[in-house]
Parts: structure tokens; C-alpha cells; sequence
């Protein structure tokens, strides 16, 4: 093997290590044992691997190479000291991840995809388009970082909810979790892992089958299909009364609740009519609710996180079916832009948290962190906004 070709090991399985050491000549508890010195003793030098005799060593080193992403920027949110990191990928491209304080812990808010092709109307990261999945080894180096970064403290928590759709890139994700959680890798239990999604059938169907025990959220942000479909571009193929029952049956298999994420938009998903659609959905999985009010994605300038794509003009079926007060001329819905999108207002939060609170299992209202460095939930566009760098 030249140089030119050299095999990036890190995020190998460790079938596919075998199948490397299957190449070299060599037997496969060598396999066994380079999954050890990466994953478990975060060695990363093979000439440092000495299990291993001298022509394996040379072997690796000749054909192989470790390459984790690298932290190129820090910012830390002076209010609540929520650290988002820019993080430098193998090609030059650049996602984000952030370490969250969590009562004394830290949890990881984790990218699995450089953009996003899904484009949620709400979301900064919906915004930048798609460019490439992320391969296993740069979701786990993320973590592998993090767990430095972070120090005695730890990471206690892994949230797959920064810039990307973790279902469209299923295989790596699953991949990243089951080395994660090895008892010959970083040994971190895969229940320490939630998966968010915006809510994909297939996928979710096909997750199901691995029956990974990681905690799952669903991006829900409206208990209405009609309006899921105006926020969520992805909900019109993904149809709540068939999108509920696959979670019902991932969190069956992994014997915990679901959280529904809900994004509360001033007069479009913080109103009564959702209020009482939503509680009624709740009854129809177990779950508990997170409500999060929208996360601003244009500065008080009126300047986007990230340039605005022009949208399709949604066409809602019962308009076209003879007339809906919102439909405009011709049935048209006029598509959201963040411009038309305010936070609530604590009186609207109040209203919709009482009136789901003895209605729903568990509500919860998550305070968003790092506004201030725009880390908070759909603000990462991997670009060096806000202020303190350190
Ligand atoms: N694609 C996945 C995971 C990444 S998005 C998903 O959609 O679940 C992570 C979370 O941020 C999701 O719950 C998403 O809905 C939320 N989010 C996106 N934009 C937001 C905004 N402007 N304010 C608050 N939360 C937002
Ligand atoms: Fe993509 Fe999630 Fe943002 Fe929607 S909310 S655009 S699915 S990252």
C-alpha cells in the first residue's frame, strides 16, 4: 500500500478491522487488539502499539493512518458557559459541536452531517443546504474530543442534535454508537445517546431493527399535519398517523419514552388549538414533551445565520378542495421564511404549559444555551458568529 492510499482506521468496525488484518496476513485477535489501542487507550501512534511486533507495526504505518477532526475555534457563552467548537474536517469542511452544562455535567450536542437536506423553515442549518454525511470516524472523534475538552467532568450525555439528519445517514450513526459503546471501546452505554429526528418512517422502521437501546427524540414542532407540513418540509412523506406508531414500536424495543421536541412559535405552534391537539397526540404513545421556545436564526439586524433558499409554494389539500381562510388566492399557503417567526412570549408559554401540564405525562420547557455564541438549537451553521472567541 502507497502512502496516497494510506486507510484512515479510525471509526473502523471492528468486523472491518478483521477484515483488514485479513489483508495484512494476520490473525484476527490482532484486530481485537488495534480496536483496543485506538478506541479504549486513544493510541494513535502504531509505533506506540506494543502488543504488536515490529513488521505489523511497519505494516499499519505503511498502509494505514489515524486521522481524527480538529477543533479549530472555541466559543464559550459568557451567561451560561455552553462552549461551541468549530471542528475542522479531513476535507476542509467544517461542522460544529457543543458541550452543554446540564446540572453539573456536560452533555454533547453532537453533528451528523455537514448542512442538512431536509431545509425545516425554523432552522439555520436547514437553511445551508447539504453537502456530505459524516463518516463514523468523524461523528466519534466529536465525542472522543469532547470527552478532552471537557475534562474531569466528563461527557455524561450524547445528543445527536447538531447540524444534520442523523436517520439520513443511518448505517454511520449506528456504527458510531455500537463502537461508543464496546466494552473494548470507549465503553459509554448506548442509552447515554439520543437520536433526534425530524421524524423519517423508513428510517425509523429500519432503526427499529438494530435494537439499539439510545433514547429517541422526534422533532415534532406541530401536532397538526396540516401545519407540520408548512414548518417541516420533510412531514408531507412523513405523515403523523403513520410517523407515531414507528416510534411507538423503536421505544417498545428500547423501553423508554419518546421526546417530542416542540418548537413554540409566536401565533403559529404556541396557540390553544395546538395546545389541545398536541395533548391529545400524547395520549397516543409514551412520551414525554419538550417544549423550546424558537431560537432567533436573524440577528437583531434583520441578517439571516445563513442565506435564505427560496421555497417551494405549498399547495394545501383542503384549499384546493374548495377554500381555507389562510390559503390566499388560489389555495396557495404562503411559505414561512424566518422572517415571519418571533419567540413567544412568556405569558403564551405559560398558557400552553398549563393547559398540557395535567394533560401530558411530562412537560419540561428546556431553556436554550449559548444564544449568545449561536449555539443554541438550530443556530449552528459552522461559521464563527456572535462573540467571545478564547
Ligand atoms: N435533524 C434533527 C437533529 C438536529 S436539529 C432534528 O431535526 O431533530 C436539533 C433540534 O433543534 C431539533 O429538535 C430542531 O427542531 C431544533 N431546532 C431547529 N431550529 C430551531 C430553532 N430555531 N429554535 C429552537 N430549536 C430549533
Ligand atoms: Fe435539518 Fe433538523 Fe434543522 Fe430540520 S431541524 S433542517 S432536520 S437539522
Amino acid at each position: 500500500m502507497s502512502i496516497a492510499s494510506r486507510i484512515n482506521v479510525f471509526g473502523m468496525s471492528l468486523a472491518k478491522m478483521e477484515m483488514l488484518m485479513a489483508e495484512l496476513g494476520e490473525k484476527p485477535f490482532r484486530a481485537k487488539q488495534l480496536f483496543q489501542w485506538i478506541y479504549q487507550k486513544e493510541i494513535y501512534d502504531f509505533a506506540r502499539m506494543s502488543s504488536f511486533n515490529k513488521p505489523l507495526r511497519d505494516k499499519l504505518q505503511a498502509g494505514c493512518e489515524i486521522i481524527l477532526p480538529e477543533v479549530v475555534k472555541e466559543q464559550r457563552d459568557p451567561d451560561d458557559g455552553t462552549r461551541k467548537f468549530l471542528v475542522k474536517l479531513h476535507d476542509g469542511n467544517l461542522i460544529e459541536m457543543v458541550l452543554i452544562p446540564v446540572h453539573g455535567r456536560l452533555a454533547l450536542c453532537m453533528s451528523s452531517q455537514v448542512g442538512c437536506t431536509i431545509g425545516c423553515k425554523f432552522c439555520a442549518t436547514g437553511l445551508l443546504g447539504f453537502k456530505r454525511n459524516l463518516t463514523t470516524g468523524e461523528m466519534l472523534g466529536q465525542l472522543v474530543l469532547a470527552r478532552r475538552l471537557a475534562g474531569e467532568i466528563g461527557v455524561a450525555n450524547i445528543v445527536l442534535m447538531g447540524m444534520g439528519e442523523p436517520l439520513l445517514n443511518l448505517q454511520n450513526v449506528i456504527h458510531m454508537i455500537e463502537i461508543a459503546s464496546s466494552e473494548l471501546g470507549i465503553s459509554i452505554s448506548a442509552r447515554k445517546f439520543t437520536i433526534s429526528t425530524v421524524g423519517l418512517v423508513k428510517q425509523l422502521r429500519e432503526l427499529t431493527k438494530y435494537k439499539l437501546k439510545s433514547g429517541l427524540a422526534l422533532s415534532l414542532h406541530a401536532p397538526i399535519q396540516q401545519l407540520r407540513e408548512r414548518l417541516v418540509p420533510s412531514a408531507k412523506d412523513n405523515p403523523l398517523d403513520q410517523l407515531i406508531p414507528a416510534c411507538r414500536d423503536y421505544i417498545a424495543q428500547a423501553g423508554d419514552r419518546v421526546t417530542l421536541e416542540y418548537i413554540m412559535i409566536a401565533g403559529i405552534t404556541d396557540t390553544m388549538e395546538c395546545a389541545k391537539a398536541l395533548a391529545d397526540l400524547t395520549r397516543k404513545l409514551p412520551c414525554k414533551v419538550n417544549l423550546i421556545a424558537y431560537n432567533p436564526i436573524i440577528d437583531d439586524q434583520g441578517t439571516p445565520l445563513a442565506p435564505i433558499r427560496k421555497a417551494k409554494v405549498s399547495v394545501d389539500r383542503h384549499s384546493r378542495e374548495g377554500g381555507n381562510p389562510e390559503g390566499g388566492k388560489g389555495g396557495k399557503l404562503k411559505p414561512f421564511t424566518p422572517h415571519d417567526f418571533k419567540p413567544p412570549t412568556i405569558e403564551a408559554i405559560d398558557r400552553f404549559r398549563e393547559y398540557l401540564y395535567p394533560r401530558c405525562p411530562a412537560v419540561t420547557f428546556r431553556k436554550a444555551k449559548g444564544l449568545k455564541i449561536a449555539a443554541a438549537c438550530g443556530q449552528l451553521v459552522a461559521r464563527v458568529t456572535g462573540a467571545p472567541e478564547r
